[in-house]
């Protein structure tokens, strides 16, 4: 079992439910606790969207369903580009921290 540390705290993170992942441009997939993403929310960090929560599997799924009727319309690989980014970033968010954790 792989040890999954909070990037603000450094203490352990036990479960799934107090993980959150955010995508940073410089550091890639970060991985904190809950708290430890709300109190980031006040600093710097302020824009970080969690990866792993419902409100990106609906922004995910509108995403898809959006760039497919673009796809259609105007038939560029753009849209398959654009629509696949979101699910791969939530895919590459569990393969790296999610699968480790109960
Ligand atoms: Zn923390």
């Amino acid at each position: 079992m792989r040890r999954i540390v909070c990037q603000r705290c450094g203490d352990v993170i036990e479960s799934k439910s107090e993980l959150v992942t955010t995508l940073s441009l410089l550091q890639g997939i970060m991985p904190y606790h809950l708290d430890c993403h709300a109190q980031n929310q006040k600093g710097w960090n302020a824009g970080a969207t969690p990866i792993n929560s419902q409100a990106t599997i609906a922004i995910m799924i509108i995403g898809l369903i959006v760039c497919t009727v673009l796809l259609v319309i105007i038939k560029s690989w753009v849209f398959v580009v654009a629509g696949l980014l979101a699910p791969l970033l939530r895919l590459l968010s569990w393969l790296i921290y999610e699968r480790f954790l109960p």
